[in-house]
């Protein structure tokens, strides 16, 4: 009889679990691919662009560069801003093969659009920045005084990393930026300038319905966005208990089983600004030594079963 060793060797069957992402050498990707190996499973880097698909079948498949993509039990998709329509059409089939995806096609939509977000979000009642939105140049004058008048920070909807976030120092500002993200047709929306965040959020890394690990972002000085990729700095941060359910609650609300929960610390307590599906793993992991990839991978040995999303690649 062979002996087994017995080191963290997981006593669940060896998974077959591909990870839909562009770019094999990206920091999230090896370090998730290397979370699954070393768990005893079966990785595969599957780049979304290149899979294809007949929808027009009652067998679902994917082909993938000439060969049929076939034996999957999970996906974890990381698809990109610029990717989401095809990103997310391609999970979807997945979905319809019964393949588990650690966060649905139809959630990863959802959080794409900070608006169809935060209304989702405040019709359950988590505190946010008051926000608003309107559509005709005519009515922005009004909608300004609504959200409580300058400074107010101006977004684009599908913005990320802090690109198309801009803050207006004077109603005169606002007004000129508005006009101008108007004029190129982008859609935008405005919110109140939350000040004593003191250029800082908090990044909660929600899996399975708890908070696993936790940042603070600090903006570089003379800036007021706190993203990494615009300069900030990533420290430890203990949450309170009800940042923490804040947290839970909004990863709960937008059908996200992993998620990057963005809260701002204001007077009235935690805001939510955004709820980020494919959260990067290279900050968290440096700013809290904490292995999240191996989280994520745990989480899927719990719950890789067929068939076990709310849609059922119907959303
Ligand atoms: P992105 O998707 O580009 O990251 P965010 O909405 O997360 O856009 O905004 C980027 C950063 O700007 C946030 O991390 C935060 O530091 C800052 N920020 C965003 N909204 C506000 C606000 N209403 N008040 C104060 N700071 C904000
Ligand atoms: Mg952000």
């Amino acid at each position: 009889m062979t002996k087994l060793n017995s080191t963290d060797t997981p006593k669940v069957k060896p998974l077959r679990i591909g990870v839909l992402s562009r770019g094999p050498k990206l920091y999230s990707t090896r370090r998730l691919v290397e979370a699954i190996r070393s768990r005893g499973h079966e990785a595969t880097v599957i780049d979304a662009l290149r899979c294809y698909m007949n929808i027009a079948t009652d067998r679902p498949q994917i082909h993938y560069k000439g060969e049929v993509l076939d034996g999957f039990d999970a996906v974890i998709p990381r698809i990109g801003a610029s990717i989401t329509f095809y990103g997310t059409a391609v999970l979807r089939q997945f979905e319809m093969m019964g393949v588990f995806p650690v966060n649905e096609s139809v959630a990863i939509s959802r959080s794409r659009d900070k608006l169809r977000s935060l209304q989702l979000l405040s019709r359950k009642g988590i505190g946010m920045p008051v926000t608003g939105f309107a559509h005709a140049p005519d009515d922005v004058p009004d909608m300004i005084s609504m959200v409580g008048g300058a400074p107010m920070v101006i977004k684009l909807l599908e913005g990320t990393q802090g690109i198309g976030v801009v803050l207006a120092e004077t109603k005169k500002a606002a007004e000129s930026v508005i006009e101008a993200f108007m004029g190129l047709n982008a859609n935008i929306l405005v919110q109140e300038f939350i000040h004593e965040a003191g250029g800082a959020d908090i990044r909660c890394f929600v899996v399975g319905g708890r908070v696993i690990a936790a940042m603070k972002r600090q903006a570089l000085d003379g800036e007021f966005r706190s993203n990494l990729h615009r300069g900030g700095s990533a420290s430890l941060v203990k949450l309170t208990p009800i940042e923490r359910e804040t947290a839970v609650k909004a990863a709960k609300i937008m059908g996200l089983n992993v998620a990057g929960v963005d809260l701002l610390r204001a007077e009235r307590g935690p805001m939510v600004i955004e709820v980020n599906s494919s959260p990067g793993l290279e900050g968290i992991e440096s700013a809290t030594g904490k292995d999240v990839a191996s989280i994520i991978v745990r989480f899927i040995e719990k719950n890789a079963k067929p068939h076990n999303t709310r849609t059922k690649g119907k959303g």
